[in-house]
């Protein structure tokens, strides 16, 4: 059990003259038994991340420190660090036993009897105990993917890495083997850094996501808190499906005057917005009411241009009745609820759910 400490970790890579700033000064304490998930758009700097922390790629500054050590220069063996890869990277001559012993014996100095109880120890917990003797070409994608957990536990690191350990997997597969992770690393208790840039993943696994982009880290949160209050216009982008809407709008008053609406304010926020005038107004589709009557400012005609039925609900592309421009936003709706498209309805925008960006910096306001 450890916390893990990154403390100003910046990456540069020197690519024939050109520096890439992989990862830029990047700090994040992960507490002991803690499952953070790092999450970004692809080229972000995840794997980066996680290869400085496995001690597979050297660090250009800043420090990497396990319970208070700093680890820069340990090699990745000596790291008690398991990684488990998006490829498996199992051995394809070794079985199942051999493959999952192999990472033991890397790493410690246990007679064979010990290491043969680890072995089967963990094969049991993961249920693949009677795969033992099998080779990897003889295993589902699922069956692989719980080998290279399997090594990865046998070893009892102190920290776990995952780099899309799922993402090889098909979605049924996937959901489940996302909720069987996290009740292993729950028992197990083992600090967990896990990259993916799936964010319903980040979502739904990590006690705090880390959001990077560009190298950069843009929040680290508990994954309500980055869906709730996003500190800037790119985390409110990226965690949501569908994604947030974004109107450009400038502050007229005590109104928001986007193309074809003007949005009044309520003093409270009206306040936190002083002296910006060019904003964005951003609103999560699920939180775009749609009405047969005009009741509230905070309402608005629309027209429906396409209904998405999902079952469950109704995703709709929809535009501002009077917006000449004929933009579109999202709004999601219960799926039992009958709209049709071409129709004229009226979208409440509730004020308790609007976020409120600068549009220069994408800093959140509001
Ligand atoms: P993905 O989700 O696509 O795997 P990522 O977020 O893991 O992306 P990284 O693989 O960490 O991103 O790469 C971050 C940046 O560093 C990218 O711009 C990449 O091209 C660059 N980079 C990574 N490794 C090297 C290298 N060995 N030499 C030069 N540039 C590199």
């Amino acid at each position: 059990m450890a916390k893990l400490t990154l403390d100003g970790v910046t990456k540069r890579f020197d690519d024939g003259g050109d520096v890439i700033v992989a990862v830029d000064d990047v700090s994040i304490e992960i507490d002991d038994g803690e499952f953070l998930v790092l999450v970004g758009p692809s080229g972000c700097g995840k794997s980066t991340t996680l290869r400085m922390i496995a001690g597979l790629e050297t660090i250009s500054d800043g420090r990497i420190a396990i319970d208070g050590d700093v680890v820069n220069d340990v090699p990745a063996q000596q790291r008690e660090i398991a990684m488990v890869f998006q490829s498996y990277a199992l051995y394809p001559h070794m079985t199942v036993r051999e493959n999952m012993r192999f990472g033991l014996e890397e790493s410690t100095t246990l007679d064979t009897d010990t290491m043969n109880e680890r072995v089967e120890e963990t094969a049991t917990m993961l249920e693949i105990d009677d795969l033992l003797e099998r080779k990897p070409s003889e295993l589902s994608g699922g069956q692989q993917q719980r080998v290279a957990l399997g090594r990865a536990i046998v070893r009892d690191p102190a920290v776990f890495l995952m780099d899309e350990p799922l993402s090889n997997l098909d979605a049924k597969l996937r959901s489940g083997m996302r909720m069987e992770l996290q009740r292993l690393q729950h028992d197990l208790g083992v600090t967990t850094v896990y990259v993916t840039h799936d964010q319903t993943e980040a979502m739904t696994m990590g006690d705090r996501i880390a959001i990077l982009d560009d190298g950069e880290l843009q929040q680290v949160a508990t994954p309500l808190e980055c869906y709730h209050r996003p500190k800037n216009l790119f985390v409110a982008g990226f965690i949501g499906e569908p994604s947030m809407n974004f109107f450009d709008v400038s502050l007229e008053d005590d109104r928001l005057v986007g193309s074809g609406f003007e949005y009044p304010l309520s003093s409270p926020i009206r306040s936190e917005l002083a002296g910006d005038e060019k904003l964005v107004l951003g609103i999560r589709p699920e939180d775009i009411e749609v009405l047969d009557a005009r009741e509230t400012a905070h309402d608005f005609p629309v027209r429906v241009d396409v209904v998405e039925p999902m079952g469950n609900e109704n995703n709709l592309l929809a535009g501002f009745r009077t917006d000449e421009n004929d933009s579109q936003f999202n709004v999601t709706t219960d799926g039992m609820r009958r709209i049709e498209e071409g129709t004229h309805y009226i979208a409440r925008f509730p004020e308790s759910a609007i976020h409120v960006f600068d549009r220069e910096s994408g800093v959140a306001l509001h």
